[in-house]
């Protein structure tokens, strides 16, 4: 059977209470998925703790939206791998396109995410997305390539642990223009090339940028696109629910 994963990251979009309800609805309504689904939800760091009971007791993996690398230490504000991973985190979005166009975080760094990440036994989502200048100038598949070789070369990949990719083009990100289907299916073939000739796994690549309920379906059921990692209507309980759905 085709597994299909569907990641919902919501980003900084819910207080505590509206976190704790979405996850009740989510716990609820998603609580017997078909064994071809897999489902995980990226709160807020304020909210984890409060989400992960219900979320888990339901069969949904809970996961971080940004780490630090060090393990604990003077580093205010920041949250660790190692942290996430004594409360009960299974993945973590790394280098996600806000994370590396807002807040600047370079190649290096994401690397350095990954490594820590994978050391305390958790899974790295790696994001990664040209923006619409590299895309008009030709250069998207080059500023991938870079991406995926940095996060990925010459790392020492724990044994059994699924290696997670998502193409976010940046310009598709949050912005209600997604990427054509066909195009991120191009996207998604030359990223698993990659990430093969790198480490010699077959990666679980996700698709994410603008992912609606009206053209989910698109993505979710084409073959060589694993999965969705979906923003904004991720923290909508109805526009979730119509996503879910679509996978046929
Ligand atoms: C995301 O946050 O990873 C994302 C793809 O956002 P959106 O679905 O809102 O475009």
């Amino acid at each position: 059977m085709n597994k299909k994963y569907v990641f919902a990251n919501w980003k900084m979009y819910l207080d505590n209470d509206e976190s704790l309800s979405l996850a009740a609805e989510f716990a609820n309504e998603f609580k017997n998925l078909p064994e071809n689904i897999k489902m995980a939800v990226f709160p807020s760091a304020l909210s984890f703790l409060s989400v992960i009971k219900p979320l888990q007791d339901a069969q949904i993996s809970v996961g971080a939206q940004n780490v630090h690398w060090v393990e604990k230490g003077g580093y205010t504000g920041e949250v660790s791998a190692h942290m996430y991973k004594s409360a009960g985190a299974e993945y973590v979005l790394v280098g996600h396109s806000e994370r590396r166009h807002l807040f600047h975080e370079t190649n290096h760094q994401v690397r350095e995410k990954v490594e820590a990440i994978l050391s305390v036994g958790l899974t790295p989502v790696v994001c990664v997305g040209e923006t619409g200048k590299e895309r008009e100038e030709n250069k998207a598949e080059e500023v991938i390539e870079i991406q995926i070789k940095s996060a990925y070369h010459n790392i020492v990949w724990p044994e059994g642990r699924d290696i997670f990719v998502a193409y976010e083009p940046v310009w598709a990100v949050g912005t209600g223009t997604p990427c054509d289907p066909v195009e991120a299916e191009r996207m998604h073939n030359l990223i698993k090339k990659q990430v093969v000739a790198l480490t010699g796994i077959t990666p679980v690549i996700l698709y994410g940028g603008s992912v609606r309920p009206d053209n989910a379906q698109k993505y979710l059921n084409n073959p060589d696109i694993n999965g969705v990692l979906v923003g904004g209507a991720s923290a909508n309980f109805q526009h979730w629910k119509e996503i879910v759905e679509s996978i046929e």
